[in-house]
C-alpha cells in the first residue's frame, strides 16, 4: 500500500479540529494546541503569513484524506485544468476516492479504516472486486462489501452503525444489502470541509 501519512491526535489538536476522524479525538476533548494548558491561552494565537495559513490548509486536507503530497499535488493540477471552479473540483476528486466514500457510507469507523479495508479487497465497484484506496468514482457507481468479507472481525457492528449513518447527498445507502451508489457529484453542503480549498488554490498558484 506504501507510505501513509499518519494523523495523530496532535496534529487535530494544533489545528483545533478532528482530521483523524476517531470517535475520541482528542481534539474534541482539548480543541487547543499540544503543550498550551487551556483554551484561554490559545486564543492568543500567533500572527501567520498567507502562505503560513495557505500551507495550513493544504495540511490539513492532507491529513484528513491521508494523501501523499505528490498524489495531492497530482489532484490539484487534475483540478486546474478541468472545466469549472478549480477548489470545487479538487475538493470532488478527493471525496471521489474509494476510501473516503466507503467511510462516508458508513463501511469503517475512520478513513484510515475505510482505506485498509480497501487494500484488503474489501469492496466492490458494480460488482468487480476494486483493492485501490484512490480508485475513482463515477456517478452511478455501486460500492459493495464482498461476500467472502461480510463475516470478518471488521464487520461487527456494522448493521448498528449502518443504521446510524447519515452519508452525505450524493451517496445512497442502502443498508440492508450494505451497499452505497454514487447518486450525484458532491456539491453545496458536501463541500463543506474544516478546510479552505480556496486557499489550497491560493497556495499552488503562487
Ligand atoms: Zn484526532
Amino acid at each position: 500500500m506504501g507510505k501513509t501519512l499518519k494523523t495523530t491526535c496532535k496534529m487535530c489538536r494544533r489545528e483545533g479540529v478532528s482530521l483523524c476522524g476517531r470517535e475520541k479525538c482528542a481534539a474534541k476533548r482539548r480543541p487547543f494546541p499540544p503543550g498550551v494548558h487551556g483554551p484561554a491561552q490559545s486564543m492568543r494565537k500567533p500572527r501567520m503569513s498567507s502562505y503560513g495559513l495557505q500551507l495550513r490548509e493544504k495540511q490539513k486536507a492532507k491529513r484528513l484524506y491521508n494523501v501523499m503530497e505528490r498524489q495531492f499535488r497530482k489532484y490539484f493540477e487534475e483540478a486546474s485544468t478541468q472545466k469549472g471552479n478549480t477548489a470545487t473540483r479538487l475538493v470532488q476528486l478527493l471525496e471521489l476516492r474509494l476510501d473516503n466514500a466507503a467511510y462516508r457510507l458508513g463501511f469503517a469507523k475512520t478513513r484510515r479504516q475505510a482505506r485498509q479495508m480497501t487494500g484488503h479487497g474489501f469492496f466492490t465497484v458494480n460488482g468487480k472486486s476494486v483493492n485501490i484506496p484512490s480508485y475513482r468514482l463515477r456517478v452511478g457507481d455501486v460500492i459493495a462489501f464482498k461476500d467472502s468479507k461480510k463475516d470478518k472481525g471488521l464487520m461487527q457492528g456494522m448493521n448498528e452503525r449502518l443504521a446510524k449513518s447519515e452519508p452525505p447527498k450524493w451517496l445512497s445507502l442502502d443498508a440492508g444489502p450494505m451497499s452505497g451508489k454514487v447518486s450525484g457529484m458532491p456539491e453545496g453542503e458536501d463541500l463543506r470541509s474544516v478546510f479552505d480549498p480556496t486557499m489550497i488554490v491560493e497556495f499552488y498558484s503562487r
